[in-house]
């Protein structure tokens, strides 16, 4: 199954709630994801809100995500508490809402050494998976891969976390793995080693942010439309459609839903290739299986 969504309420929608970008991103775009932004600081969801939310992706198979304030910092002792403060904040309204993930920038190496920083991060995530268990959340934490060298989270270091706790997912954000290797990623090879390294997770689905990015000497700068970055997307489609994998796309580009409707159609492009035929629907793979 493929999902296909944005991060944040679609810039062509008039309405400028949550709400109302989640049914515009179902009747109007006709796609099945969408990540809610709580990335500037904190934000205020009524529960009646939080609740239409629920019911209508349930209804309308529309997969949810939220994402939690970007400033966070499970690696510093004395940020921690504030770190957990905003991610729980977060997540009871995630899990109100009946999202998949609540998606957390892990934090900084500091002057601690890559390991002492994963160490550190384990042992908090590990606390804060606890309280999730402890307050009935169901909504799995999902720990994103940075862009940066000097921010903890590559794909490895990412990994070796939600080997190590419970309840904790990753997300792949592809422009940031890209960004962070100097632009490694181009052939379908490239995208097969990600999915390779995330074997040993045993994962059900796997969630990638996707956009074109800046990058220099392995370092994010910004995001760009996709097409204007140097990450292709068709191989990673091939590889997807090859494996059958569970897969959620979620544009992180400026464009935002255009992008992801650019994805959707090179999806359904893919499809139609292997098919033969001249229409295909993203979420029905049945045929090319
Ligand atoms: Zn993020």
């Amino acid at each position: 199954m493929i999902r296909i969504g944005q991060a944040g309420i679609p810039l062509s929608c008039k309405g400028r709630t949550n709400k109302d970008g989640l049914v515009y991103t179902k009747e109007i775009l006709d796609l099945n994801s969408m990540e809610v932004q709580f990335v500037r600081g904190l934000y205020v969801m009524e529960d009646e809100e939080a609740q239409f939310m629920k019911e209508y992706s349930q209804e309308n198979d529309v997969e949810l995500h939220v994402h939690a304030p970007y400033y966070i910092n499970l690696a510093d002792d004395e940020e921690v508490e504030f770190s957990f403060e905003k991610i729980l904040f977060s997540a009871r309204l995630a899990d109100k809402m009946g999202a998949k993930t609540v998606i957390v920038h892990p934090g900084y190496y500091g002057d601690k050494s890559e390991r002492k920083t994963l160490k550190k991060i384990v042992k908090n995530t590990k606390k804060l998976s606890s309280i999730f268990r402890k307050e009935k959340i169901k909504t799995k934490i999902g720990l994103e891969t940075m862009g940066k060298q000097k921010v903890f989270g590559d794909l490895d270091e990412i990994i070796e976390v939600c080997s190590s706790v419970k309840g904790v997912v990753p997300i792949v954000d592809l422009g940031h793995v890209h960004a962070r290797c100097n632009g490694c990623l181009k052939k379908q090879e490239d995208f097969k080693e990600i999915f390779e390294k995330l074997k040993t997770l045993k994962l059900e689905y796997y969630i990638m942010h996707v956009t074109g990015v800046l990058y220099e000497n392995g370092n994010e700068q910004y995001h760009l439309p996709i097409k204007k970055g140097d990450m292709p997307l068709a191989p990673l489609i091939e590889v997807i459609l090859d494996n059958n994998y569970n897969v959620t796309l979620i544009s992180e580009s400026p464009l935002l839903e255009h992008d992801a409707v650019y994805m959707r159609l090179q999806v359904e492009k893919a499809i139609m290739k292997r098919t033969g035929k001249e229409e295909a629907d993203y979420r029905d793979l049945l045929e090319i299986l």
